[in-house]
C-alpha cells in the first residue's frame, strides 16, 4: 500500500501531483533544489492549447488539460491564475500562410473550435492593434485557448497540498535514490536528509533525466532554451494571446506584457560556468514589434529577461506514469506543461496510489523511449 510519496521538482508538474496525491489522502514531501516554480514554470509563455499538437492522442489529451484548467479554476473562488482569452495568429508571408491554413483545417478536423476573422473582426476584439499591423483577412482565432500565470498556479496548489499535510522541502536538492528489489526506497538530499518512499514522482522538469539516471534509467531529452521578455506596465487593452509574425505576446499581471518570438531564442548564451546572457539587440527587436504592433506600448520598457529552459522528452511527446520495471517511480515530465500539468499530474497521482481506473496515460509511458533490442 503506498501511503509516503516523494515529489522532485516543485514546478506545475510537481505542485499539481503533490495537490492532487493530498487529497486522495497519501502523506507527500515535495523537494525542489531551488524554490517552488523556480524553473521553467517560472520562465514559460504558458499558453495554453492545442494547436498544432499530433498525434491524434496527444491532441485530445490537450483538450483535457485545457478542460482541467477550466474546471479548477470555476471550483475555486478567486482563481486568479486562469485567463481563457483566446488566441489570435495570423502570418507574414504566403509559405507560413499555408501551414497556418493547414493548422487551422488540421485542428478543424479534429473538432477544435478555430475560425477566421477579417482585419475588422479581429480589431473588435484587440481594438488597440495598429490596423496596419493586420492582414486583411485570414486571421485564425481560437476562442477556447488562453494562458495561466503558473506561479499563482503552483501557490495555490502547494497551499492546498499543506494545508492537508504535505511538506514543502525547498533548497535542497536531489542527491541519490535508493533502489533494491525493483523498488525505489529513499529518496536522499543535500542536506543529508533521507527520506523513506512507496512511491516517488519524476518532476524534475529539464533535469528529469538525472533523476532518472539515479534510478538507472535513461530518459532521452532534447530541451531547448526560450528568451521571455518582460515588459514594465502599460495601460493597454490586451486580453488575448497574440501570435503576429515578429512578436508573441500575451498579458502578465498588472499591465506588464509577456513578449516571446522563436526568432529571439538563439539569442540565450550559457558560458562554461553556467552563467547565461542574452543579445541586447534581439531583447530591443522584440520590443520594438510589440510597440509597432500596439502602438499604446510605445513607452513600455524592459522590466526582465528571462530564460527558460524546455524540458523535451526525445520524441517530443509527454513521459508520464509507471515505469514496468522500476513500478513505484513515476514520471510526469513534459514541454507543454502549463497547458498539461493540472490533468496529467491528476492522473500520475492516481496512477502513484493505484487508484487508476482508465489507461489514459498509455501513449505516453517511459517504456516507449527505450532503444529497442
Ligand atoms: C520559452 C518557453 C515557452 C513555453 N511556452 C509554453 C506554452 O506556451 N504553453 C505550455 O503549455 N508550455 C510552455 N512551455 C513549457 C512549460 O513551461 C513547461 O513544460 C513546464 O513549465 C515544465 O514544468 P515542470 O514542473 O516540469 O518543470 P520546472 O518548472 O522546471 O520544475 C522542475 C523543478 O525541479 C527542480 N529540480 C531539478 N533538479 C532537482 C533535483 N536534483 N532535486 C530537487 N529538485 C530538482 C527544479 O529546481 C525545478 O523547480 C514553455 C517553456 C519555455 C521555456
Amino acid at each position: 500500500m503506498v501511503e509516503q510519496v516523494v515529489v522532485i521538482g516543485a514546478g506545475v508538474y510537481g505542485a499539481a501531483v503533490t495537490a492532487s496525491l493530498t487529497r486522495r489522502g497519501a502523506r507527500v514531501t515535495v523537494v525542489d533544489a531551488g524554490a517552488p516554480a523556480s524553473g521553467t514554470s517560472g520562465a514559460t509563455f504558458s499558453w495554453t492549447n492545442s494547436c498544432g499538437k499530433k498525434p491524434r492522442s496527444y491532441h485530445d489529451f490537450s483538450v483535457e488539460s485545457m478542460e482541467a484548467h477550466r474546471r479548477l479554476a470555476a471550483d475555486v473562488p478567486g482563481a486568479d491564475w486562469y485567463h481563457e482569452g483566446g488566441n489570435l495568429e495570423w502570418t507574414a508571408d504566403d509559405s507560413e500562410r499555408e501551414e497556418l491554413r493547414k493548422k487551422v483545417a488540421d485542428v478543424l478536423d479534429f473538432g477544435y473550435e478555430a475560425r477566421w476573422l477579417t482585419r475588422a473582426e479581429a480589431l473588435e476584439l484587440e481594438p488597440d492593434i495598429d490596423p496596419a499591423g493586420l492582414p486583411a483577412d485570414e486571421i485564425a482565432y481560437f476562442p477556447r485557448e488562453g494562458w495561466i500565470e503558473p506561479t499563482r498556479l503552483i501557490g495555490h496548489l502547494l497551499s492546498n497540498a499543506v494545508s492537508r499535510g504535505a511538506e514543502v522541502v525547498s533548497d535542497d536538492a536531489v542527491t541519490g535514490l535508493e533502489v533494491n528489489a525493483g523498488s525505489v526506497r529513499a529518496v536522499q538530499l543535500a542536506s543529508g536528509r533521507r527520506l523513506p518512499a512507496d512511491a516517488v514522482v519524476n518532476c524534475a522538469g529539464p533535469q528529469a533525466a538525472r533523476i532518472a539516471e539515479l534510478a538507472g534509467l535513461a530518459l532521452p531529452m532534447r530541451n531547448t532554451r526560450g528568451v521571455l521578455v518582460y515588459t514594465s506596465p502599460v495601460a493597454v487593452s490586451v486580453s488575448r494571446v497574440i501570435h503576429a509574425p515578429h512578436v508573441h505576446l500575451r498579458p502578465d499581471g498588472a499591465g506588464r506584457l509577456l513578449l516571446h518570438t522563436p526568432d529571439t531564442d538563439e539569442a540565450a548564451h550559457v558560458s562554461d560556468t553556467g552563467e547565461i546572457t542574452v543579445d541586447q539587440s534581439a531583447v530591443d527587436e522584440v520590443l520594438d514589434a510589440a510597440r509597432a504592433l500596439y502602438p499604446g506600448t510605445r513607452a513600455a520598457t524592459v522590466e526582465s529577461v528571462r530564460v527558460g529552459e524546455r524540458p523535451i522528452p526525445g520524441d517530443g511527446l509527454p513521459v508520464l506514469g509507471r515505469v514496468v520495471e522500476l513500478p513505484n517511480f513515476h514520471f510526469a515530465v513534459s514541454h507543454s506543461g502549463a497547458t498539461l500539468s493540472v490533468h496529467a499530474g491528476d492522473l500520475v497521482a492516481a496512477e502513484a496510489l493505484g487508484e487508476d481506473r482508465s489507461d489514459a496515460l498509455a501513449p505516453f509511458r517511459f517504456d516507449r523511449l527505450r532503444p529497442r533490442a
